[in-house]
Formats: structure tokens, sequence, C-alpha cells
């Protein structure tokens, strides 16, 4: 299932997969105690990330999420923007450069 997860990534396969929307997690915890691979589904979901080779997609933890944050989807996984916090406190995906008025704190932390 591992080596078949790996190459379904690999070659971009569309598949069943989990999604979630993590501005909505209240960080109850009720997805990682239902969890039957005990993953940290909380912190998939803050991470930003649904994968993980040790999930079996039983749904557990989306049938006990009392704001509905995960779902299942269908197709190639989305890619979620991680927000990095700069230096002087701007916010911006690290996936796509910021506007003119971060500029400097974007090349200032890809520069170290
Ligand atoms: S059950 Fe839902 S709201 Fe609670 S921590 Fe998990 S994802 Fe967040
Ligand atoms: S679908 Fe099941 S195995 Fe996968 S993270 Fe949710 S509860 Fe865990």
């Amino acid at each position: 299932m591992v080596i078949g997860s790996k190459i379904k990534d690999l070659v971009k396969i569309p598949s069943l997969h989990l999604e979630s929307q993590r501005e909505k997690c209240i960080q109850c915890k009720k997805c990682d105690k239902v969890c039957q691979m005990s993953l940290a589904v909380q912190g998939m979901v803050e991470s930003g990330s649904m994968s993980n080779m040790e999930c079996i997609l039983c749904g557990q933890c989306v049938d006990s999420c009392p704001k509905g944050v995960i779902h299942y989807s269908f197709g190639l996984p989305k890619k979620e923007a991680v927000i990095r916090i700069s230096s002087t406190g701007n916010k911006f995906p690290t996936n796509s450069p910021p506007g003119n008025n971060s500029k400097k704190d974007y090349i200032n932390d890809h520069s170290k």
C-alpha cells in the first residue's frame, strides 16, 4: 500500500484523498482521538497537508470533526499555501513572492 501510494504520487494519478480547511479548525483534537492509525490528524490539518502514507482513509476523522474541517476529495491533492511570517510580521505564502511592500523581507529571508 505504501509503495502504491508513492507510485501514485510520483506519476500523479487522481485518487481519493483527504483535504482540510485549517482556518476552520478549533484544535479540539477529536480527530486525533478517533484515528485508527493513531496519526496526529490535527497536526496534519495544521501543516496544510493531509497526505500521510499510513492513512487508510477510514473517514473517522471526517465524521468526528465538529467543524467539518476534513473532507474527502477525488483528484490530485491540492497544494495548500503555507503561510510564513517574515521578521517584520508580514504574512505571505512561501510558494509565491510577496507584493512590493514586503519584497525586501522576502529577499532577506531567502538569502539566509
Ligand atoms: S476534529 Fe476538526 S476542529 Fe477538532 S482538531 Fe480535528 S480538524 Fe480541528
Ligand atoms: S481517514 Fe482514518 S486513518 Fe486517515 S487520518 Fe482520518 S481517521 Fe486517521
